[in-house]
């Protein structure tokens, strides 16, 4: 009698370490869990068996990545922007006495 049918298959080792096993995708079921099971070749008789089922973690979404990476890109940017608008501002106040500024800013006012 073999001895797996007394005792089930053994893990496979290699120097008393586990070897990798081979995992076949099975299914997304209804709430997107991706389900898949994972086979091994017995150390003893050398018959492929299912050693467990397993859910895999979500698949990397390669767009939500590049929309992260961009939307850092845009905050950069519009740390740099608010920089440059500051310095040209103080520029400006810098450039102008307090009545030309005050003459801009009724400008601006009517403006709207
Ligand atoms: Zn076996």
């Amino acid at each position: 009698m073999n001895m797996c049918t007394i005792l089930g298959h053994r893990l496979p080792t290699y120097c008393g370490e586990p070897v990798y096993g081979q995992v076949k995708p099975r299914a997304v079921d209804g709430i997107g869990r991706h389900h898949a099971d994972v086979y091994a070749d017995c150390d003893r008789c050398g018959t492929r068996y299912l050693v467990v089922k397993i859910h895999l973690p979500p698949p990397v979404d390669e767009a939500a990545i590049q929309l992260r990476n961009r939307n850092k890109e845009l905050e950069r940017e519009l740390v740099e922007t608010e920089k440059t608008v500051a310095a040209l501002h103080t520029l400006l106040q810098k450039s102008m006495g307090h009545k030309d500024e005050l003459k801009i800013e009724a400008a601006l006012e009517s403006g709207r």
